[in-house]
């Protein structure tokens, strides 16, 4: 039986990030990730863990190598956006040092947009929309080098939290964590047990079995599916998008650059479009990806991997803290342990960043001894910052999947909602004004919510008169284009 202070469940950003956090208040944690640290067979290479080393050898070892069945989506895309970025230089500046050791990428979100014709070029201020960013296996690397360094922080690699151990009731009826079992059957302890298991973490199911009310759970019934595919040009790659994510009639692409002359392309779909489950084929990728105008230049360079597909892309929410009360205490949920969102807006990183520091902030305040305490606090501060990101998000998500079916059926999607035909104009003129422009910005990087970033008056009245209304939308193939393009031989 070992006692510490905080158990992390997990190694991934969120947890890692958690457990660095907790430790700059001198609290002791160990961090258990089911996977392993090594990096395999590492052709001509002297060091083996992911996280060692620097520049592009480490960044190429780590994204080579690295094997993380933990993770599905660690070869998937990634960035991190400004309010993960930034976050990390104020809060974990010892992760964005690591990071510049591997080599990111520097971009700035709006910084191809605002050179557009009829743009007015850099404001002052537009620095908050710099970010740094990296292929997904060399930003956790970043984590890894930091978290390794960080004293108060053991991580242990190959160490799967199996089973939830617990102590007398604080809340009667509601099952006390007090730490954790692996699968080697030992035992630990703690005063806190952190969930930073992803998408797929176990723990909620293991917490269900000690009993207790369950959590409240919203799970969108469908979702979404990527087919990703990344590339390299040594000589260079391609401009940044003026703009990474683009909705057309059933699909949208996106454009993430990233490190060391890398960028992946992704056609995204509705899970429910089974037709297009044609774009599993790397030729039938091909050829759709050609039909769109904002993918001109970008499918021409080595591509590093296959087209890969990932399905299950669907929004989930659990809130623990049910008829005022914790459904469990000694044990919190972050990161996507807590909430998974659509993968499209590529807020997930920057979401979990900010889910860890706010846990640690509660920590700071309520201590760890008064776990009920502990528990609503923590349920305040993610509802009051986070859940109503996810609940944009979810929004978005559902009419978006009502209009793709709708497009399947070679219908256009009616509905009266004003806040989708609001957020489609808006999408539709941001790179027409420069204040749009900005307050778009703000909204995508999770700097700022939507009715702060719109707030000037005037500003939407006249984003609804650019370019001729509120149907304007991107120019680019139909949903049936695409279908016939994937299935031509
Ligand atoms: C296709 C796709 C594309 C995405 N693109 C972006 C993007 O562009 N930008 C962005 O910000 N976000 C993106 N996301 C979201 C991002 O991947 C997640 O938000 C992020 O991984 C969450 O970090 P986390 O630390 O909470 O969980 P994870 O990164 O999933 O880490 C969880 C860790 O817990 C470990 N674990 C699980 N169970 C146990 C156990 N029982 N015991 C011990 N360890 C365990 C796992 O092995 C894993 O290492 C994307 C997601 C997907 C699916």
């Amino acid at each position: 039986m070992t006692e510490q202070d905080v158990i992390v469940i997990g190694a991934g950003p969120a947890g890692l990030a958690t457990a660095m956090s907790l430790a700059g208040q001198g609290l002791r944690v160990t961090v258990l990730e089911r996977d392993g640290a090594g990096l395999g067979d590492v052709p001509g290479g002297t060091r083996a863990d992911a996280g060692d080393g620097a520049g592009e050898g480490a960044a190429e070892r780590a994204w080579a190598h690295w094997h993380r069945p933990g993770v599905s989506q660690f070869r998937q895309p990634h960035i991190l956006l400004p309010a993960g970025s930034a976050l990390l230089r104020t809060r974990l500046p010892q992760v964005v040092d690591a990071l510049e050791e591997a080599g990111p990428l520097r971009l700035n979100i709006a910084g191809a947009a605002r050179e557009l014709p009829g743009m007015d070029g850099a404001r002052p201020g537009d620095e908050r929309y710099d970010t740094l960013t990296a292929r997904r296996p060399v930003l956790d690397a970043a984590f890894a080098a930091a978290a390794a360094a960080t004293p108060g922080v053991t991580v242990r690699r190959g160490a799967a939290v199996t089973g939830l151990l617990t102590g007398p009731a604080r809340v009667e009826g509601r099952p006390h964590v007090t730490g954790v079992v692996t699968g080697q059957g030992e035992e630990l302890h703690a005063a806190l047990v952190v969930d930073a298991g992803g998408r797929n973490s176990p723990v909620h199911a293991l917490a269900a079995g000690l009993g207790g009310p369950p959590p409240a759970e919203e799970r969108a019934e469908a979702g979404f599916v990527y087919y990703a595919r990344t590339y390299r040009a040594p000589g260079g790659a391609p401009a940044h998008p003026v703009w990474p994510l683009v909705h057309h009639e059933g699909v949208s692409t996106i454009v993430i650059p990233a490190d060391h002359e890398t960028w992946s392309v992704v056609l995204v779909v509705s899970s429910r479009d089974h037709a297009l489950k044609a774009l599993r084929d790397p030729a039938a990728w091909e050829r759709a990806a050609r039909l769109f105008p904002e993918l001109e230049g970008r499918t021409d360079g080595e591509p590093i991997t296959a087209p890969q597909a990932m399905a299950g892309l669907h929004s989930r929410i659990r809130r623990t803290v049910v008829d005022g009360l914790p459904v469990v205490t000694g044990l919190v949920h972050v990161g996507d342990a807590w909430a998974a969102t659509d993968p499209q807006f590529g807020l997930g990183l920057s979401m979990g960043l900010t889910h860890a520091v706010a846990l640690a902030d509660t920590v700071a305040k309520t201590g760890l001894p008064d776990a009920v305490e502990l528990a609503l606090r923590f349920d305040e501060v993610t509802g009051a910052t986070l859940t109503p990101v996810h609940a944009r998000l979810r929004e978005w998500d559902r009419h978006r999947i009502a209009e793709i079916d709708a497009a399947i059926d070679g219908l256009a999607y009616e509905t009266d909602d004003p806040g989708w035909h609001l957020t489609n104009a808006l999408d539709g003129v941001k790179l027409a004004d420069p204040d749009v422009l900005r307050a778009m910005t703000e909204v995508a990087c999770m700097l700022d919510s939507p009715e702060n970033a719109f707030a000037a008056p005037g500003l939407v009245e006249r984003a609804l008169t650019l370019n001729g209304g509120p149907a304007w939308t991107w120019p680019g193939p139909s949903r049936a284009e695409v279908l016939a393009a994937a299935l031509a031989e």
